[in-house]
């Protein structure tokens, strides 16, 4: 027995609070972690230990006893009376926070973790990484130079096409921005590579448990539990996908399904034989399984099976209330978003309150742009750019990633108690993504909204923009079921009509027979521009 090592599955709690230890455990962990950041005087690297842990061993300086130590009455940030304070009241109150010291830190006091956070990181890449040596050092930066939010951004930011270029190179295959040897990455992965060469990934343990503590905030806030029987229904592969999901799902206490080598109609047979309550997949995904159930197995989702809680990632459709609403009508289940990307990590998640996307700010540092001038942007009202670093990922930092996500802050807190800030409506397209057409700028997001309001019209659709002499054309495939044929230019009318409304532009209407157009598994890929290729994305993952 005494060779077993410790998972998340083989952790026997003495009682049923199952729950509740493993929130006491993240407690004390984050408890070390605010001492580790906040304590400058430690060492550089004390966080930082490149060591190949065991599951559970995300921090490395976890241990009940030093997350009580007096050295946290120093840091200013938490003293070791509000810890113990926490630590007593739990209640249903607490529960409903994956870690309910660090969602609810005061906006200055995390402001100040994330500061240091940085420091750390910086240092990190600095000392370790060719890559981003040379980048800060032509910046004339050094790791002694950050100290302000200001000094963050004189900081180069990190595009996709630079680490495409310095990898498959040794340490192969991830080249110079490697920083731990190589015998400690334990995981690869990489972005799907549409949109040009895929991104590799590194991973040490230590990250990868980062993946899933990273998760586990989005599932608990989402309301899953550990009475959840979660089906997986994603071909586990080279893809960061729902890997890191399935991992917090089992550090939550979840029972999960890998619904991985199965066709649709299996999955959908699975997880009515096993009365499965939750779900994770593409928004498009799990309108083709809802599509596949009535249609192919005479399966009604919301009828005849038991899924009430569903996740979503990978797209933007459980942010669009029409695409949200669809799902949910289809399934007879809620359906949360969450954000994330493989070069980055899991950053962001809605709660239960659903006012928007949460930032995991004790994680990430979220940094908004202006899309022309790239000056910050620090309330709502005006839609820029995202740049994001990821604070403690080791193997192949992500510092500054400029995620050409497009995003705007949300007016007000959200009401659940979390201080994490949040974007309004999640990530409402890529700045690649918002085309210019006809001068305008077009938004992906805005179509779909329009198209899935339509209950007459099929799930999929497409848009392609294309150039017909010297102007630009937009032509929206719709797909029709049968019997509607008729109603084709009525439809046609209505749809120009609510398109013109919400994005200025006049499109070409296309109606294809329903379930011609293509249905993907992971992301589904509707937007076509034919006038010229490309430069790829960071949201691929
Ligand atoms: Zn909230």
């Amino acid at each position: 027995m005494a060779s077993l090592a410790p998972s998340p599955k083989n952790y026997i709690p003495p009682d049923s609070h199952f729950l509740l230890d493993r929130i006491e455990e993240n407690i004390r962990k984050s408890f070390n972690e605010l001492i580790v950041s906040l304590d400058e005087t430690s060492g550089s690297h004390q966080h930082h230990p490149m060591k190949v842990g065991i599951r559970n061993s995300y921090h490395p300086l976890k241990n009940p006893e030093a997350g009580l130590s007096p050295l946290g009455t120093e840091t200013g940030v938490m003293n070791q009376e509000s810890v113990r304070g926490q630590m007593k009241n739990f209640s249903e109150e607490t529960t409903r926070y994956w870690n309910p010291i660090v969602e609810r830190l005061p906006q200055e006091q995390l402001r100040t973790l994330q500061l240091r956070k940085f420091k750390k990181i910086f240092e990190w890449a600095y000392e370790r990484s060719k890559f981003h040596r040379r980048l800060y050092q032509e910046a004339g930066l050094e790791p002694g130079d950050i100290k302000t939010f200001e000094d963050i951004r004189r900081v180069p930011k990190v595009e996709k096409s630079m680490m495409r270029s310095i990898q498959r190179k040794d340490p192969f295959p991830y080249g110079e921005a490697l920083c731990v040897p190589l015998e400690e990455v334990v995981e690869f992965r990489q972005t799907s590579g549409t949109t040009g060469q895929p991104v590799y990934q590194p991973d040490t343990w230590q990250d990868w448990e980062w993946w899933s503590e990273s998760w586990a905030y989005i599932l608990l806030a989402q309301g899953f539990r550990r009475t959840d029987r979660f089906f997986v229904p994603f071909g586990y592969n080279v893809f960061v996908a729902f890997w890191a999901a399935h991992y917090a799902a089992e550090k939550l206490g979840c029972e999960v399904v890998p619904g991985g080598v199965l066709d649709t109609a299996a999955r959908i047979l699975k997880i009515q034989e096993l009365q499965a309550t939750a779900l994770m997949a593409t928004p498009s995904y799990i309108l083709t399984m809802a599509d596949t159930a009535k249609n192919r197995l005479k399966i009604n989702p919301a009828r005849d099976l038991t899924v009430r809680r569903i996740v979503c990632a990978g797209e933007p459709g459980a942010s669009i209330p029409s695409t949200r609403k669809r799902m949910e009508e289809a399934w007879g289940a809620k359906v949360f978003d969450h954000v994330g990307a493989t070069e980055i990590g899991a950053w962001g998640y809605e709660c239960q309150e659903q006012s928007g996307i949460h930032i995991n700010e004790a994680l990430f540092l979220v940094e908004v742009e202006d899309l022309i001038t790239g000056e910050p942007i620090t309330g709502p009202g005006q839609k820029g750019k995202m740049v994001i670093t990821a604070l403690d990922r080791l193997a192949q930092p992500c510092i500054r990633f400029d995620s050409k996500d497009l995003v705007e802050w949300a007016d007000s807190p959200c009401s659940c108690g979390r201080t994490f800030r949040l974007f309004k409506g999640g990530v409402s397209g890529r700045t690649d993504d918002i085309t210019k057409v006809k001068g305008v700028l077009l938004s992906p997001t805005a179509i779909e909204e329009v198209v899935h309001s339509f209950k007459e019209l099929g799930d999929e659709y497409e848009v392609v923009v294309s150039k017909r002499g010297d102007t630009d054309e937009i032509a929206l495939v719709v797909e029709i079921p049968p019997g509607l044929e008729g109603k084709k230019q009525e439809l046609s009318a209505r749809l120009k009509d609510r398109l013109r409304l919400q994005t200025n532009l006049s499109y070409l209407i296309v109606f294809h027979p329903l379930h011609s157009l293509p249905r993907a598994e992971g992301k589904a890929r509707r937007f076509k521009d034919t006038r010229d290729s490309k430069e790829g994305n960071g949201r691929e993952g």
